[in-house]
């Protein structure tokens, strides 16, 4: 019996824990600071009600005999799929066959899981920084990646500038930088990828924050995306499902490599490994996408919102670098004197008693950079970034 090596090979995921063991130890020498946090990447404002209607009245049928449902199909209920569909329609006028989405428990999940159907000998290619999730299931898997630098030059928009690589995880709006892509951008990405016959992996997890109409929602607005992406996506941030749990990814029939079809081995991998995601859960979702529940979950991603504009507009009048805030809940800044992202996580918590994630926890790249969500009280982000103002103007 052998164990699976590679997972030595993961690197220690210390960011969190490290976050959370110097806030304690602030705290008990400080207990009557009052800290606000604004480094969790969890939403705050509860579910919205037709969706809490739609699983109350799912659990109801579950306990008739009529309305009982038991295993569903594994890759999503058709309900589900065309309210995806239309919601695709409607705010990225692209269209979808319903065998092209694939419901899921989350996007996580899916974006590991999606490497069962790649050889081991893909040369793997992620953004520095980066959503950790890229890096490790290819870690577990034994394969190692290239990372593309990115920076204050380009934005925090890489481009590919001739990389080689056979997969591209591309995240935008990005996780942690907040930055995304224009459609130009995406195009050049998209005409890449075609070129090397390479699979561009796109995480759209934070897509309903985008306001720009120059910066696309799903990466087939871009001609060409049908033969090289598959996408990503999440109720999580959208209709706040972290805790509830659904999502989808898209795998366009036109996804050909080896004379193979990715969507029926992604098929053929679903129904083999997964059971589906629970019938009160995927109503749940439905009623996210009607009339009601649409402007029931805008209403809440408005409400992040406001909070990210406060902190562009204080950012803006510090005259600090920053990416995101505008289309993304991300706000990720340089920080003020040259100091690393430890000592200046550090030096925030102890003056203004406000707690970020350090950049440099999510790649190389962001050593020097913080990270600050929108996922707060309107009230605290408020607070927070009039205590910021006040210190380092
Ligand atoms: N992708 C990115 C970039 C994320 O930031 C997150 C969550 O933080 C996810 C995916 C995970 O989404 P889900 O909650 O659907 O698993």
């Amino acid at each position: 019996m052998h164990i699976n090596t590679n997972y030595q090979n993961i690197a220690e995921t210390y960011l969190f824990s490290e976050v959370a063991r110097r806030l304690r130890e602030f705290q008990a020498a400080n207990p009557d600071a009052p800290v606000i946090k604004m480094g969790i990447g969890d939403v705050t404002r509860p579910l919205c009600k037709s969706s809490v209607e739609a699983m109350k009245k799912a659990a109801d049928e579950m306990g008739t005999a009529e309305g009982f449902h038991g295993y569903g199909p594994e890759q999503g209920y058709d309900f589900l799929k065309e309210a995806i569909a239309a919601y695709y329609v409607k705010t990225s006028s692209v269209k979808l066959a319903l065998n092209e989405i694939f419901i899921s428990d989350g996007a996580k999940s899916d974006i590991g899981n999606i490497l069962d159907i790649f050889g081991d000998d893909n040369t793997v290619v992620v953004t520095d920084p980066v959503y950790p999730v890229y890096v490790d299931t290819n870690t577990m898997a034994g394969r190692s990646v290239t990372y593309l630098p990115s920076s204050e030059e380009n934005g925090f928009a890489p481009m590919p500038n001739g990389v080689k690589g056979d997969i591209f995880y591309l995240c935008s709006p990005n996780n942690p930088t907040g930055s995304a892509y224009t459609r130009a951008q995406l195009k050049e990405w998209v005409d890449y990828a075609n070129s090397l016959d390479a699979i561009i992996l796109f995480d759209s997890a934070y897509e309903s924050f985008i306001e720009d109409k120059d910066i696309p929602r799903s990466i087939y607005e871009i001609e060409g995306a049908r033969t090289c992406a598959i996408e990503f996506c999440s109720l999580s941030k959208t209709a706040g499902f972290t805790g509830t749990r659904c999502g989808y990814t898209v795998v366009p029939d036109d996804l050909v490599r080896d004379g193979q079809s990715l969507q029926k081995m992604w098929l053929r991998r679903q129904t083999t490994k997964f059971n589906g995601v629970s019938y009160l859960v995927q109503r749940a979702a439905e009623a996210c996408f009607t009339e009601q529940g649409l402007a029931e979950i805008t209403e809440n991603i408005q409400y992040y919102k406001r909070n990210a504009a406060v902190m562009c507009t204080t950012f803006d009048e510090l005259g600090w670098f920053y990416t995101g805030g505008h289309n993304s809940p991300y706000i990720w800044f340089k920080c003020p004197d040259n100091m690393d992202s430890w000592t200046f996580f550090d030096d925030l918590l102890k003056k203004a008693n406000v707690v970020g994630t350090p950049g440099c926890g999510f790649g190389k790249c962001g050593e020097g950079f913080l990270r600050l969500t929108a996922f707060n009280t309107y009230e605290n982000t408020v607070e927070a970034m009039e205590r910021i103002k006040k210190i380092y103007k």
